[in-house]
């Protein structure tokens, strides 16, 4: 049997990491900082990566590959770039036994790899725009790691975009965003809020870098997802210019943007509970167990006879599990089940068969249901777009009620420790007063709402005016 779950209110941490490891998501590795995703884990990421890759597909976008070494020189070539990744990356320098003439980047990211190609590939604005995405692994020499949250390899995605105007690749960021946001909302039931980073938290290379930012059950922040305009800096560090239309030689403009494995924690830490992980159903790889329950032999014929008409009618519309398993008994199976986070568990005993009935039982707490056979499909249907609902629902309340607005700093910084949460407050625009209330309360400037109510106010740090709200919060 699985060891105890720390609850939630004893030590989030620990409960993170029991959840984990005990569901079997991910285990540590031999290679310090790099993790092994498990099956169950494996499988959360292939449910996103079919639901994003249709996204991206639906919106003209087509996927490539690029080599997961740069050379330094590449690296090199902006500025910005270079000073922000440098301290953490991690560099080949031997090769087939001897050294290396020049060392080789193992990729943070692929801007550079990706527009030293763009060079050869665009002429002409015939050649515009280009819509690559790649599905890969990247290198991020942490010091600090936790399963999901920030590992030293993870996997993620990075679309990378090249654009005849500023404006086309302005519109190619926020049509990214927005297919983040509907993302996170419709498939992972995470609310987010949406808007630009300030200029210490973009991108190292970008104009300015636009983000979804989401709540989770600690009321801590988590930053799910980014798409960077960035501009024709990376055009002007690989020479890469088209001929207008007009024949003049314009250089390109270029968007990136990316999530990754980190959305698994995102997942975890938005939903679950004490007894384990909660999925929203279209994130689960299956989304029923059917579990009889019987006594003797008699029993078990009748039972078993009956769950397998519904498992043969259920699996033909959904990802259903029949667990007939004899060496185990059904509490365990009832344990395990909900450890896994599947969304319904069907129960069928002997009074279940002589009434014709099942037992449904969702995984989110809800009350179970009696259902005697008629159209089980589409009860489970609508379950299935209730609890998806639901889950968003209870998340979209926690951040409301967590949610503050704040003028005094003394206030500030009390609150912050304790409730914790987002607070909405006016910022002057000046790093200074960024930088000292991240060294005195540790929150950090989530993000700078696109909506924003048109009231001037004082900086909560300076005092000085303000036409702008910012979001602070503690984040992952
Ligand atoms: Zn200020």
């Amino acid at each position: 049997m699985a060891e105890r779950i720390t609850p939630r209110s004893e030590d989030f941490n620990r409960w993170y990491t029991d959840l984990i490891i005990q569901g079997k998501l991910a285990d540590y590795s031999p290679v310090k900082g790099c993790m092994v995703i498990r099956p169950n884990g494996y499988a959360i990421w292939e449910k996103m990566q079919q639901s994003l890759d249709k996204m991206f597909k639906d919106t003209g976008h087509v996927n490539a590959y690029f080599p997961i070494f740069i050379p330094e020189s590449f690296m090199k070539k902006e500025a910005e770039h270079v000073e922000g990744f440098a301290p953490e990356c991690a560099i080949v320098t031997r090769g087939g036994g001897e050294e290396l003439e020049e060392p080789l980047y193992i990729r943070p990211t692929s801007e550079t790899i990706i527009w030293s190609m763009y060079k050869k590939w665009i002429m002409s604005y015939r050649d515009l725009p280009i819509l690559i995405n790649q599905w890969a692994n990247v290198v991020r020499w942490e010091l600090r790691t936790r399963l999901f949250l920030r590992t030293t390899e993870f996997l993620w995605q990075e679309g990378h975009t090249a654009h005849a105007t500023y404006e086309e690749a302005e519109e190619e960021t926020k049509l990214i965003l927005e297919i983040y946001r509907k993302f996170a909302e419709e498939y992972l039931a995470i609310p987010v809020l949406i808007g630009r980073k300030s200029e210490s938290e973009k991108f190292a290379g970008a104009l300015h870098t636009y983000c979804i930012e989401a709540m989770m059950q600690d009321k801590k922040a988590l930053q799910a997802g980014t798409s960077h305009n960035l501009g024709q800096n990376f055009a002007k560090a690989f020479d890469v210019k088209f001929q207008d239309n007009q024949g003049k030689q314009q250089l390109v403009w270029a968007t990136s943007w990316g999530v990754s494995t980190r959305l698994i924690g995102a997942l975890i830490m938005s939903h679950s509970d004490d007894r384990g992980l909660v999925l929203p159903p279209k994130m689960a790889a299956n989304q029923i167990v059917i579990i009889p329950i019987w006594r003797n032999e008699a029993e078990r014929n009748r039972v078993l006879e009956f769950a397998n008409t519904i498992y043969s009618d259920l699996k033909t519309e959904f990802k259903v599990v029949l667990d007939d398993r004899e060496q185990y008994k059904p509490g365990y199976k009832f344990t395990e089940w909900e450890l896994q986070g599947i969304p319904l568990r069907l129960e069928i005993g002997p009074k279940d068969v002589e009434k014709n009935q099942v037992v449904i039982v969702p995984r989110d707490g809800q009350d179970k249901t009696f259902f005697i056979l008629g159209d089980l499909r589409n009860k489970i249907r609508e379950d299935i777009v209730l609890m998806q609902r639901r889950l968003f629902e209870t998340a979209r309340k926690l951040r409301e009620q967590n949610t503050f607005d704040i003028t005094d700093y003394k206030q500030f910084q009390k609150q912050i420790e304790d409730p914790g949460g987002f607070f909405n407050a006016h910022w002057c625009g000046s790093l200074e007063c960024e930088e000292k209330i991240k060294a005195d309360t540790k929150a950090t400037i989530r993000l700078i709402p696109f909506e924003q109510a048109a009231d001037n106010g004082k900086c909560l740090y300076c005092g000085s005016n303000s036409a702008t709200r910012v979001v602070f919060a503690k984040a992952y």
